[in-house]
């Protein structure tokens, strides 16, 4: 059973959280402020951390920042305020593996802790832990949340690096719009909106404008030659 520490100050949100997880088969613990997450996740033996960055007596990014300067491994998704861009930033910067946007749907953390917590379980001789995708000239760290095309080091907002790894995972495909928008936008966009067609057009820009292709009528594709 995989056990996830739970940091987060509103106690509705907390129970939220661990409620869909043990019924979900998870054990959680929860920790309500920056202090005691750090001695809980530092003393016990936690798989995963979710990880509100709006906490008491010691902010979120500290919390993980001092945790990662321990050494911690597990993966930590963090929780932020809409629109938050520089704390995700930061919070990718300083060792986050993910980040859910408030408010947000908990089969959405949950897909999102399954997938953490898969990519975290390395076989004892296998191949090492996955940190970046490669496809063409182009190479998404995915630790870093950075972009390299060529020799040129790119920076991507938090949408477009999410929109290229799922293109990047998917090379050959025709992925459509609504696949587009559940991988990338979830829940958070409005119906009918041609945000993906946009993002689209901000990618050909940053990482060349022959990579991703329109099919008429189904959607876009990254080319696999
Ligand atoms: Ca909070």
């Amino acid at each position: 059973m995989s056990r996830i520490l739970i940091v987060e100050d509103e106690p509705r949100v907390a129970a939220f959280i661990e409620k869909g997880l043990r019924s979900n088969g998870f054990a959680t613990t929860v920790a309500e402020d920056g202090q005691a997450a750090i001695a809980m996740a530092l003393d016990g033996s936690f798989d995963l951390l979710v990880l509100d960055l709006g906490l008491p007596h010691k902010g979120g990014l500290t919390v993980l920042e001092e945790l990662r300067g321990q050494g911690m491994q597990a993966p930590i998704i963090i929780l932020t305020a809409r629109d938050d861009i520089q704390d995700k930033v930061t919070g990718f910067e300083q060792g986050a593996d993910d980040y859910m946007t408030k408010p947000f749907r908990f089969e959405e953390l949950l897909a999102r802790i399954r997938a953490r917590l898969r990519s975290a379980l390395q076989p004892a001789s296998g191949s090492p832990a996955e940190v970046a995708l490669k496809h063409r000239n182009i190479t998404l760290d995915l630790r870093t949340r950075r972009v390299q095309v060529g020799s040129k080091l790119l920076d991507l907002s938090a949408r477009e690096f999410t929109l290229a790894e799922t293109f990047l995972r998917h090379v050959g495909q025709v992925m459509s719009r609504e696949q587009l928008l559940d991988h990338v936008w979830g829940y958070d966009y409005a119906p009918g909106s041609n945000i993906v067609d946009v993002y689209v057009g901000y990618l050909r820009k940053k990482l060349g404008s022959d990579l991703i292709e329109t099919v008429r009528g189904m959607g876009y594709r990254m080319k696999a030659k």
